[in-house]
């Protein structure tokens, strides 16, 4: 089999929300099609995938450097060695040919959206939900009895109050969720200590709040934070601090007595580990959210997971950011923690297909094909665009 045609499209997120640092009225995503020379039922089989939310379309790489240097690859070098489809792995370096290690940044996303629709891909392939053939790939059983999930919300709008927030959160728990996040951050201490306390009225029990402050403060900061926070015992506590400020990461470590959730913006298996080595959070506590979609695909996160449990971590530990269709399957398939869902949020891609079902807290992925994303009804209208003259 080879590589027919790699299609790029950059897709608008709706909304006007913000959390402590970042307004995504101008966000962009990079939905991409691999188009194989197979077919099924007589029309071409393809990979879809994007390079997960919250760093933009990747249009300028993809197209410059990415998509040409897998379409130049000697096809036969691409194909699984078990010639069960594509190979993830060597569709990764042949993109990568020439790129200096080290740095990541946006490639990361780049080539994670062109490996994940290989994924996609294999897995249409063989007619198997992707975290059935993700499961099967890695030697694993996949979760047959859901995963868990917990919405992630409680944005800062243009038009906010403790009431529209409390509201949001009533939605969430109506529609099936047990856990909430609610960002932090955004507004003086003060003010987020009710918005807390706003959510906390209608959660109740504050093991079922997580709070995100996106990576807004600095040592001092924090640690007042931390110290605001702990007499709430809330689920966790994500970001406190820049992704790579391993020592005031400590320092909140060292005096927060509850879970420590970080990790969503590192894009490398060598990045995740200097996390684990340098950041001193806990085996069996603390959660780590390195997101397959933002650092080179699966193949990159795999590893990963390797080094992890190398270094006393556990996969149960993985809650990858991310809430949509693909990490759902990757989650379900290798057995991770849970799962994060944008239902409000982040549209096309946020949250999941109606035929994935959300209850009691856990998520079950649908029968089809791949990623599912052609059941995302809001993802349609850029799916007729991208490969509809393939349907
Ligand atoms: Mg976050």
């Amino acid at each position: 089999m080879r590589i027919r045609e790699i299609r790029e499209l950059a897709v608008p997120l709706s909304g006007d929300v913000a959390n402590a640092v970042v307004n995504f009225a101008e966000h962009t995503v990079s939905l991409v099609a691999v188009v194989s020379d197979q077919e099924y039922q007589g029309k071409p089989v393809y990979g879809l995938a994007f390079n997960s939310i919250g760093r933009f379309a990747q249009s300028g790489l993809l197209r410059e450097r990415f998509i040409p240097r897998l379409l130049a690859a000697e096809p036969e070098t691409l194909i699984a060695r078990n010639r069960d489809g594509l190979d993830p792995g060597a569709v990764v370096t042949a993109a990568m040919r020439n790129e200096k290690p080290g740095g990541h940044g946006d490639r990361a996303g780049a080539v994670a959206a062109l490996e994940l629709a290989v994924w996609d891909l294999n897995a249409k392939l063989n007619t198997l939900p992707a975290c059935e053939f993700i499961a099967a790939h890695f030697g694993r059983e996949p979760e047959r009895d859901g995963t868990p999930v917990y919405a992630a919300g409680g944005y800062y709008y243009a038009e906010d109050s403790l009431e529209k927030l409390a509201e949001e959160m009533q939605q969430y728990t109506a529609s099936g969720y047990t856990a909430v996040k609610m960002k932090i951050g955004g507004a003086a201490l003060e003010t987020d200590l009710k918005r807390i306390e706003a959510a906390l009225s209608v959660l109740g029990d504050p093991a079922r709040l997580a709070v995100d402050a996106n990576a807004r403060f600095n040592l001092r900061e924090a640690c007042r934070w931390a110290d605001a926070l702990a007499g709430f015992h809330l689920r966790w506590f994500e970001e406190p601090c820049d992704p790579l400020d391993y020592h005031t990461l400590s320092q909140v470590v060292a005096t927060y007595p509850g879970v420590i959730a970080t990790g969503e913006n590192l894009f490398s298996a060598m990045d995740a580990e200097n996390l684990l080595r340098f950041g001193q959070l806990r085996p069996g506590l603390d959660l780590l959210q390195m997101d397959p979609g933002l650092m080179y695909g699966l193949g990159e996160f795999a590893r990963m997971l390797e080094h992890l449990e190398t270094l006393g971590f556990e996969r149960r530990q993985c809650v990858p950011h991310g809430g949509h269709m693909i990490n759902l399957h990757i989650v379900t398939g290798l057995g991770l923690g849970g799962c994060e869902a944008y239902p409000g949020v982040f549209q096309p891609f946020g949250g999941y297909a109606p035929e994935c079902q959300v209850r009691a807290g856990r998520v079950y992925p649908s029968a089809a094909s791949g990623f599912g994303l052609e059941q995302k009804r809001e993802l349609q209208p850029y799916l007729d665009q991208l490969v509809g003259d393939l349907l």
